[in-house]
């Protein structure tokens, strides 16, 4: 009989499992792969955004997807004490921009290396399997079957077996049957943070070009409005775009809605200034044909397609292009358009937006309101974040809280 058991080792689960330890001594913690925290090692490129540095107050914002349901895992569990607690357990932390958190040695494995520390120093037992089900005797949770049929009883059960994306590292989605087995509703599960498909054919062209220091916009078509518009780096795949950027714009894309993605790839010029630096190099390469003229302006693999959207003819010589062109080309530069296809699938999505309904859990303690005994933390819950730190920050808090009030 465990005191006990938490389902899934992930961000959200070793975090409960080590804090329940601090109060029980017959913890265990079930996860079906061969190593725990798998999902951990993947996340931030392999350096692990751990958390954000911003004030407590202001995550609100940045979780989009129920954000008051946070608000006692956040207050009781905040990012000073996820920091403080990464450094006691001997994972030195570094701030980055926009306040994002890394250890400082760039290592996602340090992250979960400490949680798994934490669990150990209370003497978590590791348990290696999969949860069929519930174990639910007398109307209330009372421990969990295990896909060999084995039961394992246990006073308290905490799920945090994580949402639907990145189905390589375990969350595929158990803890909804899970949670539907006690009676509760799921919010259907849709990709977010996810990578978008574009319509134009020649963003082939591009795959593989990476761009720094550009600027997003995404316009909604119908409404002509500015849904989304920020800074920073991107990437042209086989099917569109990826990368930082695209990833944060995702968020504010209705899958079925249409819209256009407006790329600024001189951003800190001004039309003027561009107009400028573009006269300063046709002077240079007067004798240049316009194809041979960009070569200082752009990346090599972009030149042909901002010829073509120009409409300028590639072998039209720089003395012949004139000022109506030029405008023609600066509007191209600072308002690279394409069209919105889709999202990417929700495998491919950063986190799961959806989940378990957090009507039906107590927000001050994560335990479900309709089946006693029962505990939920993590990307599980219909709960969710932009990118920076806060997706971890609500399996850590959430973690936490359940932990602390089995
Ligand atoms: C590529 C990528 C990069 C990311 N980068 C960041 C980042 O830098 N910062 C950030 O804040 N967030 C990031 N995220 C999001 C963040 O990783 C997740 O929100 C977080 O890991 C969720 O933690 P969790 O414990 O709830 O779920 P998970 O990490 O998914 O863990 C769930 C665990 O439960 C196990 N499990 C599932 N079902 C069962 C079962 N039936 N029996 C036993 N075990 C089971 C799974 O194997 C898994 O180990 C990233 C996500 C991805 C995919």
């Amino acid at each position: 009989m465990y005191d006990v058991i938490v389902v899934g080792g992930g961000a959200a689960g070793l975090m409960a499992a080590g804090t329940a330890a601090g109060k029980y001594k017959n913890v265990g913690i079930v996860e079906k792969n061969s190593r725990l925290g798998k999902k951990i090692l993947i996340t931030g490129k392999g350096r692990c955004n751990v958390t954000n540095a911003a004030d407590i107050s202001d995550f609100f914002p940045q979780i989009f997807r129920n954000g008051n349901f946070m608000y006692s895992a956040f207050y009781s569990f905040t990012n000073e004490d996820t920091m403080a607690l990464f450094r006691e357990l001997g994972v030195p932390l570094k701030i980055e921009r926009g306040q994002r958190v890394f250890p400082e040695s760039d290592r996602a494995g340090d992250i979960a290396g400490a949680l798994k520390r934490y669990c150990q120093r209370g003497n978590v037992q590791f348990i290696s399997g999969t949860v069929k089900s519930l174990f639910i005797r007398e109307g209330r949770c009372q421990g969990v079957c295990l896909s060999d049929n084995n039961i394992l009883e246990a006073h308290k059960v905490i799920v945090a077996t994580g949402g639907v994306s990145y189905p390589l590292t375990g969350s595929t989605g158990d803890g909804y049957r899970l949670a539907r087995q006690a009676g509760h509703s799921v919010v259907p599960p849709k990709p977010a943070l996810v990578p978008l498909e574009l319509k134009e054919a020649e963003v082939k062209e591009l795959q593989g070009l990476s761009l720094k220091n550009v600027s997003l916009k995404v316009i909604d078509s119908e409404r002509e409005k500015a849904v989304y518009e920020d800074f920073g780096e991107m990437l042209f795949t086989h099917f569109g775009i990826s990368g930082p950027l695209v990833i944060s714009a995702s968020s504010h894309i209705k899958e079925q809605g249409s819209y256009r993605i407006v790329i600024d790839l001189k951003p800190a010029l001004t039309e003027q200034q561009l107009e400028k630096r573009l006269l300063r190099d046709f002077e240079k390469f007067q004798n240049k044909d316009f194809k041979n003229s960009l070569n200082e302006l752009l990346p090599k693999k972009m030149i042909s397609v901002i010829i073509k959207n120009s409409g300028i003819h590639p072998d039209t010589k720089i003395n012949q292009i004139t000022k109506e062109q030029r405008k023609t080309l600066i509007s191209v530069l600072k308002g690279f358009t394409f069209t919105y296809k889709k999202k990417r699938p929700i495998e491919e999505a950063i986190i799961t937006d959806g989940g378990i309904n957090v009507k039906e859990i107590n927000p001050s303690t994560m335990e479900s309101k309709l089946l006693p005994n029962l505990f939920f933390a993590g990307e599980v819950l219909d709960v969710c974040g932009y990118t920076g730190g806060f997706n971890l920050q609500v399996a850590f808090s959430t973690g936490h809280l359940a932990g602390e009030n089995v």
